[in-house]
C-alpha cells in the first residue's frame, strides 16, 4: 500500500510539473488526478493552485465522490469527473486536463479533433471527440454525455469539453499528459492548416 502510494504521488508530482513547463495549461487552470492502486482514493489538485504549485505540502486525497480524505486544501471542483471516471474505467491510472488554447478552438467549431499528423494517427488512432458540457466543471448530471462518448470506443483516451479543454486518460498520469500535449499540438497543426485552406 505504502509503495503504491508513492508510486502515485511521484507520477502526480511529476505530471503536474511536466505538463506546467509544457505550457499546455497557463495560471491556475486545468487539473490532474491520479488514482491509488487498490484503493477508492485518488490524488487531486488542490482548487486554486497551478499546476507548477503542486507539491506534498499541499497533498490533496479525495475519494471517488471528491470528499477529501487527506490534505486541508479544497479539491479542484472537477473531482467528481475524475473520481466517476475511475469508478467506471478501472484500467484508468491518471487523468490531466487542459485549457488549451488550439484544442479549445477547434471544440468550438468543429465535433471532432481530427487526427492530421501522422504521430497523431498511430498513437490516438481515432479522432478526439468534443463533448458538449454547459457547466463550469462536468456535474452528475453530464456524466452520462462522457460515458456515452466512452463506452462506444473502449480505446477512448481523451475527449475535449467543448469551449473549454482536453480531457486525456492513461495508465499513468505522466502518460496522459503526454496524450494531452500531443492532443494540442494536433489541434494547432489542424487550426492552422484550416485557415491555410481557407485562404
Ligand atoms: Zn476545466
Amino acid at each position: 500500500m505504502y509503495r503504491e502510494f508513492m508510486k502515485a504521488k511521484n507520477d502526480f508530482l511529476q505530471a503536474a510539473a511536466r505538463t506546467y513547463e509544457s505550457g499546455i495549461q497557463t495560471g491556475t487552470g486545468g487539473n490532474l488526478s491520479v488514482r491509488i492502486p487498490g484503493t477508492d482514493l485518488m490524488i487531486v489538485k488542490p482548487s486554486g493552485y497551478s499546476y507548477g504549485q503542486c507539491t506534498e505540502e499541499n497533498l490533496t486525497i479525495t475519494d471517488f465522490d471528491g470528499n477529501l480524505q487527506e490534505g486541508t486544501y479544497k479539491p479542484t471542483r472537477e473531482s467528481t469527473l475524475h473520481g466517476n471516471l475511475y469508478k467506471r474505467y478501472p484500467n484508468i491510472g491518471g487523468i490531466v486536463h487542459t485549457h488549451s488554447p488550439y484544442a479549445i478552438q477547434i471544440s468550438l467549431n468543429f465535433s471532432e479533433l481530427e487526427l492530421v499528423t501522422m504521430h497523431s494517427k498511430l498513437k490516438l488512432k481515432h479522432p478526439v471527440k468534443v463533448i458538449d458540457v454547459t457547466t463550469q466543471a462536468v456535474t452528475e448530471e453530464e456524466l452520462p454525455k462522457v460515458f456515452s462518448v466512452m463506452d462506444e470506443d473502449p480505446s477512448t483516451s481523451a475527449f475535449i469539453l467543448k469551449g473549454h479543454g482536453i480531457v486525456a486518460m492513461a495508465s499513468s498520469a505522466v502518460k496522459a499528459g503526454q496524450i494531452a500535449e500531443l492532443i494540442e499540438e494536433t489541434a494547432q497543426i489542424a487550426w492552422n492548416q484550416k485557415m491555410y485552406q481557407m485562404k
